[in-house]
């Protein structure tokens, strides 16, 4: 059976028979590895699925030594794939400026890895979508966890962003992105990934089979069109 696609989880779900993308923050790596560069790659590695890694909005005050650290991860470890979850959030009281820096940072690490990017964008679509236009990235950039409105699912497809859906959206935004820039996740929820398809299917009307293999073709094609000389076999779970 092909597999589901999780492009944006923080846990490891055994036996959904699902491929996932495993969200890893350097600010936790970074204190859960008491800074050691090689401790970090480990835990990444070992992850066993696809990962992505990167400096969360909400913890931008330790960019200096995470900012410095993560092109080497990214080097180290064939498993990570994608910079992520980054972006910005303005509910958080965290200077926007140093959010913006932080995250441009970000994009041009994407930019020189040539490696897609997993986006947290809450509030602050306007200047997301500014610091789009100014940089002119060539890679892939997914805004995860969306649950905006039509009007602003169609800006993002007007700019070129892919938009991920969890648990929770809004499902009269479904209709405005075409099924080929949509992707699927759990993010921290409780509920499997399997039953985010369903729901989705059953407010597209579509069958599982077709979401399925639409979203299952475009992230192995993803994975190929940046994969690393000593890539590693992921298994699905
Ligand atoms: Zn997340």
């Amino acid at each position: 059976m092909i597999p589901y696609i999780d492009i944006h989880t923080h846990s490891i779900h055994s036996g959904t028979g699902c491929i996932e993308v495993v969200s890893l923050d350097m600010a936790d790596l970074h204190t859960n590895c008491g800074g050691d560069v090689d401790a970090i790659c480990q835990k990444v590695s070992s992850c066993g699925q696809y990962a992505a890694i990167g400096l969360h909005p909400w913890n931008v005050a330790s960019a200096e030594v995470c900012l410095a650290t993560l092109p080497i991860v990214v080097q180290r470890c064939p498993n990570v794939r994608f910079i992520g979850e980054v972006g910005l959030d303005r509910t958080r009281d965290i200077d926007m400026g140093w959010q913006k820096n932080v995250f441009q940072t970000q994009v041009e690490m994407s930019e020189d890895l040539s490696i897609p990017m997993v986006i947290h964008c809450v509030r602050a679509f306007d200047e997301l979508l500014c610091m789009r236009k100014a940089l002119n990235p060539h890679q892939r950039w997914i805004v995860h966890g969306f649950r905006g409105k039509p009007e602003l699912a169609r800006q993002l497809m007007r700019s070129g962003l892919d938009i991920s859906m969890g648990e929770h959206y809004n499902p009269l935004s479904l209709g405005v992105i075409p099924m080929d820039r949509l992707w699927i996740e759990t993010d921290m929820s409780e509920s499997n990934i399997q039953s985010v398809y369903t729901s989705l299917c059953e407010n597209l009307n579509i069958d599982a089979d077709t979401l399925r293999e639409s979203v299952f073709q475009r992230f192995q094609h993803l994975m190929d069109a940046h994969k690393p000389t000593n890539s590693p076999k992921i298994v699905v779970n």
